[in-house]
């Protein structure tokens, strides 16, 4: 049986992210995504919020299921006992990191091989941190995020703003 394991931070979660795990879903027989609880990293959304959406736009998926995990990646695979990991690439520009992470993940665990997914031409400039700059100015994020996850977007930072001219009033 093919286990996978695809890591990130989610976010959000983009359609980039989530046609990654569609195409990734077709291929393996179980895949869990797993959504990286770091408390030292700023997140716009909590790492609970983070599964939640991505448990909702995945849930027609049967063989999917969504956790959060921190520490070491090599660790969360041993616990599930998955030997592979899933990692999307976009662009040139992301080899370098990706390739990093694989050598340093392959060091801890031989066992562990890391397989990248090209990025469909459709979301290849999708990114999580453009996806909020974009939303924090009311821009349109139509396309790029599941329609919840736009929902949840401008709620967040409406609050924030509320917040902000709270604390100036
Ligand atoms: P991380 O902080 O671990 O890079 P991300 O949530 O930004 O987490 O991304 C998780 C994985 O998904 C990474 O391998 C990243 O390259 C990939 N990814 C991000 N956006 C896209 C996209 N639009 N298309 C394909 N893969 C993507």
């Amino acid at each position: 049986m093919l286990k996978a394991v695809y890591p990130g931070s989610f976010d959000p979660v983009t359609n980039g992210h989530l046609d990654i795990i569609e195409r990734c879903a077709g291929f393996v027989d179980e895949l869990v995504v797993a959504v990286l609880d770091n408390p030292s990293k700023s997140s716009l959304f909590t790492a609970d919020e983070r599964v939640e959406h991505i448990k909702k736009e995945t849930a027609h998926l049967p063989n999917v299921s969504v956790r959060s995990f921190h520490g070491l990646l090599v660790d969360f695979c041993r616990l599930e006992k998955a030997r592979l990991v899933i990692r999307g690439l976009r662009a040139v520009t992301d080899f370098e990191y990706e390739f990093k992470m694989a050598l340093a993940n392959r060091k801890l665990d031989k066992d562990i091989e890391t397989i990248f997914v090209s990025s469909s031409a459709n979301y290849m400039f999708v990114s999580s941190s453009s996806i909020k700059e974009i939303a924090m100015f009311g821009g349109c994020v139509e396309d790029m995020v599941p329609e919840n996850v736009k929902n949840c977007l401008y709620e967040k930072f409406k609050n924030r703003e509320e917040n902000i001219h709270g604390f100036n009033n």
